[in-house]
């Protein structure tokens, strides 16, 4: 099934220094469970591994104010710990990570784009759907998946870029950075009311939002993604799709309280890509947003690794 199909895997080491405290959830562990499994699961060794680049400043300028990117070099400290919201925080090494995590992206948009690669998972940290344009929340710096679409819009001259986000977290940086861009469709689910309490009052009409009230499980996630998500996407035919791909609805994840298993992670990426095979030459970039059950992170994070990788068949 894998044949002449490419599927990348991008991170780096510095995504492992940033660290914001021995109990922060947001944790270097994070990647090495996803690592794990991959071994664990022999899916790791049809990966084409990549090195994440930095983002450049022209990059980054594309979703955040220059005022803004420099504000975070100037924080981003020598030595000790510096924190930008109260659960946001940066060590010597977290501006590096976070150039890493927002370069990721953009490495995977260009490798797809150029069919080096069929699709790509970026394991990266820090985080990014909760970083609006100028403003770093909920663990995130820049806003990485916002950065990577972006790439694709103006880099690649795509018209037409979908962000699928299933984080238990509403994505409101993305929304922040996107409602009403008509070149973007976002389609979101997320426990609500819950953090960071939006998407739900009046969103913009290219916001698929659809809340799910704390218990929720397969059953809902599994409706939302076919009566709200895949009409909108079947209407707004995406020439690529991107994921937020946070794992953190998972039953074993007591960030949360929605119930999702590990399955739901590879069905759902089932269901989007025949979208992307249709409109998209099957492109998929895919970035990792949150998951905190380190068990439960790394074989959820399997599951969707296997199906961008087409080895599920
Ligand atoms: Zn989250």
């Amino acid at each position: 099934m894998a044949g002449q199909f490419r599927s990348a895997y991008i991170t780096h080491p510095d995504c492992l220094k940033h660290d914001m405290g021995a109990h922060h959830p947001e944790q270097p562990a994070r990647l090495s469970a996803i690592e794990d499994q991959l071994i664990a699961s022999s899916v790791g060794q049809h990966l084409e591994r990549y090195e994440a680049p930095l983002a450049s400043d022209e990059q980054l300028a594309r979703v955040h104010p220059a005022d803004y990117v420099r504000a975070i070099r100037d924080l981003a400290p020598g030595e000790g710990t510096v924190h930008l919201d109260p659960d946001t925080a940066m060590n010597p090494w977290s501006l590096r990570a976070a150039l890493r995590a927002a370069g990721a992206g953009v490495l995977a948009v260009d490798l797809v784009m150029k069919g080096e690669a069929g699709t790509a998972f970026c394991a990266v940290r820090p985080p990014g759907h909760h970083a609006c344009r100028a403003r770093a929340m909920g663990f995130c710096i820049f806003n990485n998946v916002a950065i990577a679409a972006r790439h694709a819009l103006d880099a690649h001259g795509l018209e037409r870029v979908a962000v699928i986000d299933f984080d238990v977290h509403h994505g409101n940086g993305t929304e922040d950075i996107f409602e009403g861009d008509a070149r973007v469709l976002m389609a979101s689910t997320f426990q609500h009311p819950f953090y960071p309490y939006s998407g739900t009052e009046d969103p913009a009409g290219n916001m698929v939002n659809v809340p799910l009230a704390a218990g929720a499980g397969s059953r809902e996630f599994r409706e939302a993604v076919r009566e709200a998500w895949l009409p909108a996407l079947e209407r707004f035919r995406p020439q690529l799709l991107l994921f937020s791909a946070g794992f953190d609805a998972h039953v074993e994840d007591d960030m949360a309280m929605l119930r999702f298993t590990d399955a739901d992670y590879g069905w759902v990426t089932e269901q989007l890509k025949p979208i992307a095979e249709r409109y998209g030459e099957g492109r998929m970039v895919s970035l990792l947003e949150g998951g905190y059950a380190l068990s439960a992170l790394g074989r959820s994070a399997v599951q969707h690794i296997k199906v961008l990788a087409g080895l599920n068949a």
